[in-house]
């Protein structure tokens, strides 16, 4: 059947190496046959702030505003503002969410995690106690794809900036996996701007390489211990 992907992507430039990673993503799933939709939060000018603004009409309680409650109750009475249900659309037919991004401070940027905070709402994303395995979007996968400026030494247990895996934890873990998403291995392009063309050349290759048997894989173990052990 044609599998659907969907690909949040943050660079304002086209011609940076995201932007490659991210059109190599849409021609090589497209030639798979994938139906692929790309939000390019930038181009779209996304609005990353989670305000009352995201609540159409009356609120639950206007004496004391709760974002994650009034949201909550704004998605089941179908009044949140139209660009989240157009992304809660995109993500709800997905079988693969992929979040193409630079490292920004030891994470996303502020536009993908402002896309995560408004658009991820409970009772679509979760509803305690439904979370983690039972996250409401089980049955999908997710798989983080991207850059960053340190190179893989700094990256590692002993490095200057340590394990990669610690900052993995915080969006594997308390994102996708709480949202119920199975999590597939990243992708990760260490320091672009400081290696070789043919460096570059090879991230790119690999990347179309693993994508051509992407849903064959696996979902990783994604366990406090993974990440801690
Ligand atoms: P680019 O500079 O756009 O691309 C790298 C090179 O690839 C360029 O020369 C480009 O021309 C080339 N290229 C593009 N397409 C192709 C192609 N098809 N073939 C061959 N070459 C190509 N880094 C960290 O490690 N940790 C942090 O905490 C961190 N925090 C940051 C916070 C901020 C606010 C900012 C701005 C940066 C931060 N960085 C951090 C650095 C950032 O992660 C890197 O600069 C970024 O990941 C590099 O990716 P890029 O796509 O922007 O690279
Ligand atoms: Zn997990």
């Amino acid at each position: 059947f044609w599998r659907k992907v969907l690909i949040i992507y943050a660079h304002q430039e086209p011609k940076s190496l995201n932007g490659s990673l991210k059109n190599l993503a849409v021609e090589e799933l497209s030639k798979q046959g994938c139906n692929v939709t790309t939000s390019d939060l930038y181009a779209m000018q996304f609005e990353p702030r989670a305000t009352r603004n995201d609540i159409i009409g009356c609120l639950h309680n206007s004496e004391h505003f709760d974002y994650g409650v009034e949201s909550w109750e704004a998605y089941k009475r179908r009044c949140l503002a139209s660009d989240l249900i157009e992304e809660q659309r995109k993500v709800q037919v997905a079988d693969l969410v992929i979040f193409q991004f630079p490292l920004y401070w030891f994470s996303m940027p502020a536009i993908m995690k402002g896309w995560i905070d408004r658009v991820l709402v409970q009772g679509f994303a979760h509803n305690f106690p439904q979370c983690y395995d039972d996250g409401l979007l089980k049955n999908k996968l997710a798989l983080l794809s991207f850059t960053t400026g340190g190179d893989e030494e700094m990256f590692s247990k002993g490095g200057v900036s340590g394990d990669i895996r610690y900052l993995l934890w915080p969006i594997q873990h308390g994102i996708m996996h709480f949202c119920g998403f199975k999590v597939l291995a990243p992708q990760i392009c260490f320091a672009p701007k400081y290696v070789t063309e043919e460096k570059r050349k090879e991230m790119l290759t690999s990347w179309a390489q693993r994508l051509k048997t992407i849903w064959e894989e696996k979902p990783i173990n994604c366990t406090p211990e993974l990440y801690f052990k």
